[in-house]
């Protein structure tokens, strides 16, 4: 199938007010246009050189978002030209962001990651140190970045009762920030959760915004 209508299938599953990040990363420039001609804006990338790499060759009216981890020594090209980092896992990271930031006269929007999954391997904040971080922006002032909600990642597995729960967890996460208040509403809204494999769970349990790849652009061949 077409990634034109892989797109349009993908896109009748997700609700309005719920945002598609197409997940481009792997795929050649001339693959993604397929979706953007096709009226997709938002797409997502993990790796800061192929990210940067894309933009050049890409319009200028793509909103570009960094879903990967993202090391503090990297943060420099990135802010300032994306329109969300999905993947602040610390609040050294999040000082990075916010100096880098201010030296340029901007102000970056980003998400904290929040570790739910069983699998050790992920990256994310956890509940204690989600509390650690929100303690610090309560006192300190970070005009550098603007703190628009949380992402997470469910365990890989088949099991969707668990994949449900840890999507629940997150979302009560979620509702826990915007309850204490330490974020305006209005900004604090986002909750970045769900791939190719339990989007539709995800957004079933809050989600409103999903990171989707292979189930658009196909399998990725990592060894080009
Ligand atoms: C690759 C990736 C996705 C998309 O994964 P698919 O299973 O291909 O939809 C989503 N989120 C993150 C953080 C990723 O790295």
């Amino acid at each position: 199938m077409s990634v034109k209508l892989q797109l349009e299938e993908v896109l009748q599953r997700v609700p309005q007010g719920v945002v598609l990040v197409a997940v481009s990363k792997t795929h050649p420039v001339s693959h993604i246009m397929q979706a953007y001609q096709a009226g997709q804006r938002d797409f997502g990338e993990n790796r800061v050189q192929e990210l940067l790499g894309k933009m050049e060759e890409m319009p200028d009216d793509i909103r570009w978002h960094l879903i990967g981890h993202l090391q503090r020594n990297k943060v420099k090209p990135v802010v300032g030209r994306v329109a969300l980092i999905h993947s602040v896992d610390s609040l050294r990271l999040l000082q990075a962001i916010d100096r880098e930031a201010q030296r340029k006269g901007v102000v970056q929007d980003i998400l904290l990651q929040v570790h739910v999954a069983q699998e050790e391997s992920k990256f994310g904040l956890s509940s204690e140190e989600l509390d650690g971080l929100l303690a610090d922006v309560k006192v300190n002032t970070y005009g550098g970045v603007r703190v628009c909600g949380l992402m997470g990642m469910a365990t890989f597995t088949e099991d969707t009762e668990q994949i449900r729960r840890e999507f629940r967890r997150t979302r009560e996460l979620f509702d826990r920030v915007r309850a204490g208040a330490v974020f305006p509403p209005e900004q604090f809204r986002h909750l970045s959760m769900g791939m190719s494999g339990d989007y539709s769970l995800a957004i079933e349990e809050g989600s409103t915004m999903v990171r989707v790849g292979s189930t658009i652009f196909g399998h990725r061949d990592y060894s080009k």
